[in-house]
């Protein structure tokens, strides 16, 4: 995939733009003033292979917080300010690797701007500027939309106009605008003299951000935030990232990109690679191949396949796992896989780098795979993978597709008559999903 061409910057220690890969960042959900669960937060998001991290600053105490957090991560820390600029000048004195600004919404309007790009110019470090639809001009834009929002006849009627051509139109009119506001800003801080910065166009619509950043991206060479704003809670803001980011990605724009989710920050990382592993532009962590499952599967593969993908989630090592519920799939995934699963009737084979291993019973299925993902991983990872003493817990789930079917029989039975409940799923047992993982 060809990668639009743009300048590089910096923010701290990861280069953004040019040739650089296209960095995974977050934001916490912290109180940034609480310094030890702020810091928590960035060491977990660390972990799981965030490699940028913005915190929110809404108050002086928010902003005086960050030299205290930035001496206790590894990560490039950026401040995130709306409004009160002062609080840009309080960040970048504590030490930010970066700020992030809305000159939209700013007080003091350019002079202002112009105080943070002098004193950013002057600390050596980034900045982003952020466009973002729901602040761009709302009165402005209400009007534009009642007027397209009515028609007049010949015969001096008025009939409201179609409403998806009225969407349309009021989209473009929005990205024109978000566009021409985020050119603006740039000339603002190349009049400066800077050039470390970053844009980015965000919208809670997944059509008006992609129109928005193609726009901008075939105006000038600055590098890209991705981001689809408020996009939702872990499924919706997940789909919604997706299919806005392959989009722009696919037309190799995009130089970092941040999954927004309604949930903790954590779980935005594995999406973000997920995607954008999918299109090939990183191999980071673990590929995951699994069958969705279906009237001929043999073993209890949701189980299998989640225990194992939570047990790899801290995995950096590119590695392609496959857990497949039958021989119709099984055998061709697992062997394309470097670590396969194909379930048979009580039984299930292991394949390695496209070779059979063994022949395993169903008890030992997770045990067996993870060893093997482990043997294949250098020592710290497979360490996290497969302990081998027991510090993980239990790594055999005893549980069967057969057993959990008897289970559910068993249990109904109790209370309805035996022979309605044919192929319903057992009762689950207690996994690493529903308990801390160490
Ligand atoms: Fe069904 Fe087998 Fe395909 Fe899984 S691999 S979806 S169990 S046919």
């Amino acid at each position: 995939m060809k990668r639009r061409v743009t300048r590089q910057i910096q923010v701290g220690t990861v280069p953004i733009g040019g040739d650089a890969p296209i960095s995974v960042q977050s934001m916490t959900t912290t109180y940034t003033r609480d310094v030890q669960a702020t810091v928590a937060q960035i060491h977990r998001l660390e972990e799981v292979g965030c490699e940028l991290v913005r915190v929110a600053c809404p108050e002086e105490v928010d902003a005086q917080a960050l030299g205290a957090i930035k001496r206790q991560i590894h990560l490039p820390l950026i401040a995130d300010i709306h409004y009160n600029g002062k609080l840009a000048l309080l960040a970048i004195e504590q030490g930010v690797d970066a700020v992030r600004i809305n000159p939209g919404n700013l007080l003091g309007g350019r002079e202002m701007f112009t105080s943070i790009v002098t004193a950013a110019r002057d600390a050596g470090i980034a900045i982003r500027i952020g466009v973002n639809s729901g602040s761009i001009d709302a009165l402005e834009q209400g009007l534009q939309m009642r007027k397209v929002a009515l028609k007049m006849r010949d015969d001096g009627t008025l009939v409201r106009s179609d409403p998806a051509e009225e969407r349309r139109r009021e989209r473009e009119q929005l990205v024109e605008r978000m566009v021409a506001r985020a050119l603006e800003y740039c000339g603002w801080a190349e009049d400066l003299g800077f050039s470390t910065y970053k844009v980015s166009l965000k919208s809670s619509n997944v059509l008006t951000a992609v129109a928005a950043y193609r726009q901008f991206a075939a105006a000038c060479d600055v590098p890209l935030h991705l981001g689809i704003t408020e996009a939702g809670t872990l499924v919706s803001g997940s789909v919604k990232s997706a299919v806005g980011f392959s989009q722009l990605l696919g037309y190799g724009i995009g130089d970092t990109i941040r999954v927004s989710l309604t949930a903790e920050p954590e779980e935005e990382i594995p999406v973000a690679y997920e995607i954008l592993r999918a299109l090939e532009l990183r191999h980071r962590g673990v590929t995951f191949v699994s069958c969705p499952s279906c009237g001929r599967v043999e073993i209890d593969v949701l189980t299998i396949a989640s225990e194992v993908e939570k047990r790899l989630a801290r995995v950096q090592t590119p590695i392609q796992v496959a857990v497949m519920g039958c021989v119709v799939n099984g055998p061709g995934e697992s062997r394309d896989a470097d670590v396969g699963l194909a379930g048979g009737r009580g039984k299930g084979v292991i394949y390695r780098k496209g070779q059979v291993v063994k022949t395993v019973p169903e008890s030992d299925f997770l045990e067996e795979v993870l060893k093997e993902i482990a043997s294949l991983l250098p020592p710290a990872e497979a360490l996290l993978v497969y302990p081998g003493d027991g510090s993980a817990g239990s790594v055999s789930l005893g549980r069967t597709r057969r057993s959990g079917i008897h289970q559910s029989v068993d249990q109904q039975s109790s209370t309805e008559s035996a022979g309605t409940t044919g192929g319903l799923r057992g009762v689950p047992l207690p996994l690493l999903s529903q308990r801390e993982v160490s």
